[in-house]
């Protein structure tokens, strides 16, 4: 892999190819589509074989080093990673349990915000950081959540001198863990909006401050969400790390999934050389992408509420770079694709496209009763609790499991104490923060509630985002 040179290109053909470091720092790119290296690095089976002795920062080096692609050097990438994985709670960083017959649990949750968003945004926060200093920069990193992906940024970027980071939230419509998780934070850089409206306005707000060039580039308007080609590139890891785990041999994950950004990572280490049977999709009752993988036609429906609800989401953005990849990296076909997809709320792939997307890619979804009733089951035979994102996971793997012989990894995606009332009702047994987070509820709260008014936000952000300006 020495001299391995990649570059950045648009799926949609019509912005400019970058290197790691603007890309890291532009997140969308500017014709609308997302970054996906030019070409996938490569690891021989006998490279992939020794991930096996490496603990993981040490494996995160080496399969994300070529996607650097040289633009940070090497003992700066290794101590970045070495920092960003001691700040995790367990020892292996993500810790394998059996818990069926040759089907396993792989733990994700264990860093400073209890979900698998951490797992990306530990390094990207210092990635940040790096690269700003090195063209003497700063940025805005504005951002909109429904939960789990606000604090884990702000966990990230919290402290960082070369960034202010603004997260908007529902007002009234997170749960206490996951507003106390972003509002008890006190760093100098961080801020946090409550808008008196829903997840979609304030992603619209966000949006339209996007969209308002003048400020855009008044305030180096950054974004962190999981169309950042770094989150996936960060998340190929624990793929790698899962599989040198078992035998030789083929591996087959489970993955609970939303906007695409998780499974999509592990199609890449496929793509890089990992053996992978299948990929089980797990889904909620927003089944939009179950229902892409049995007909080859992506179609909106509407949002429903579920006790899974950080994957309660219709567009799946991340979906765009595999779909790129199904249409032969024809990025004229993907960009009539999407704007099929924006006019019409469908659109459907030919046959061929549909048969190798089947062949690696099986989807199954599950109600909030099932959920719970895997939630049970797994607890009654193993004793662990999972939460439910992680629930609709495993039930689609043992629905969709196709060879008892190949080993079923599930991600666990959330620390089941982050759902606490899901679980309880599922198995009477209120799972509790671990000891870290105690103070949670005693904490003080920095926050301002905000009306849903793009002229009140962005005169507060710009007024604050002047500190490192
Ligand atoms: C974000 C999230 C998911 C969905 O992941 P995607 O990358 O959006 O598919 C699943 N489970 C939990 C707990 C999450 O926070």
């Amino acid at each position: 892999m020495e001299g391995f040179s990649l570059k950045y290109i648009s799926t949609r053909g019509q912005a400019p190819e970058l290197a790691f470091d603007d890309v890291l720092l532009s997140g969308l790119a500017r014709d609308g589509g997302l970054y996906v290296p030019d070409g996938w690095p490569v690891f021989s089976s006998d490279e992939i074989a020794a991930f096996r002795d490496l603990p993981y920062a040490k494996l995160a080096f080496r399969v994300i080093r070529p996607f650097v692609g040289g633009t940070i050097d090497d003992d700066a990438l290794a101590a970045m990673l070495d920092a960003a994985y001691t700040r995790f709670y367990a020892p292996d960083v993500a810790p394998m349990t059996k818990i069926g017959d040759n089907e396993y649990l792989l733990e994700l949750f264990h860093g400073p915000t209890l979900a698998f968003k951490d797992m990306a945004m530990q390094i990207l926060g210092p990635l940040f950081d790096h690269v700003l200093k090195a063209k003497n920069q700063t940025v805005t990193i504005v951002g909109a959540t429904s939960g789990d992906t606000g604090s884990a940024a702000i966990e990230a970027c919290r402290d960082r001198g070369a960034i202010e980071i603004f997260m908007l939230h529902p007002h009234g419509r997170v749960s206490d863990v996951q507003r106390r998780q972003m509002t008890t934070v006190q760093a100098p850089n961080v801020h946090n909006i409550a808008v008196e409206g829903t997840f979609d306005d304030c992603q619209n707000l966000v949006k339209a401050m996007f969209n308002d060039e003048p400020l855009r580039d008044r305030l180096a308007l950054s974004a962190v969400n999981s169309i950042n080609w770094a989150r996936i590139m960060a998340q190929t890891v624990y793929y790698f790390f899962a599989a040198a785990k078992m035998d030789a041999g083929p591996v087959s994950f489970a993955v609970p999934t939303g906007n695409f950004g998780n499974v999509f990572a592990g199609y890449g280490a496929k793509c890089m050389g990992l053996d992978v049977d299948q990929f089980v999709i797990g889904s909620n009752s927003n089944d939009i992408l179950t229902r892409f993988f049995e007909s080859g036609t992506m179609a909106l429906g509407d949002v429903h509420a579920t006790i899974s609800p950080s994957m309660d989401i219709q567009i799946s953005s991340n979906f765009e770079r595999l779909l790129f990849d199904l249409l032969g990296r024809d990025a004229d076909r993907l960009r009539a694709t999407m704007e099929t997809f924006r006019d019409s709320g469908q659109f459907s792939v030919d046959n061929k496209a549909l048969e190798s997307a089947q062949a690696l890619f099986y989807g199954a979804c599950f109600d909030d009763e099932a959920t719970r009733r895997t939630i049970a089951e797994v607890y009654q035979a193993s004793g662990e609790l999972i939460d439910p994102h992680t629930a609709v996971g495993i039930a689609a793997a043992r629905a969709q499991r196709r060879d008892a012989k190949t080993p079923m990894i599930a991600l666990a995606t959330a620390h089941p104490a982050k759902f606490p009332d899901a679980v309880e009702a599922a198995t009477g047994v209120r799972p509790g923060l671990p000891n870290r987070m105690a103070g949670l509820f005693e904490r003080e709260e920095n926050c301002d509630v905000m009306a849903n008014d793009f002229g009140t936000v962005s005169a507060y952000i710009s007024e604050r985002a002047g500190r490192t300006a």
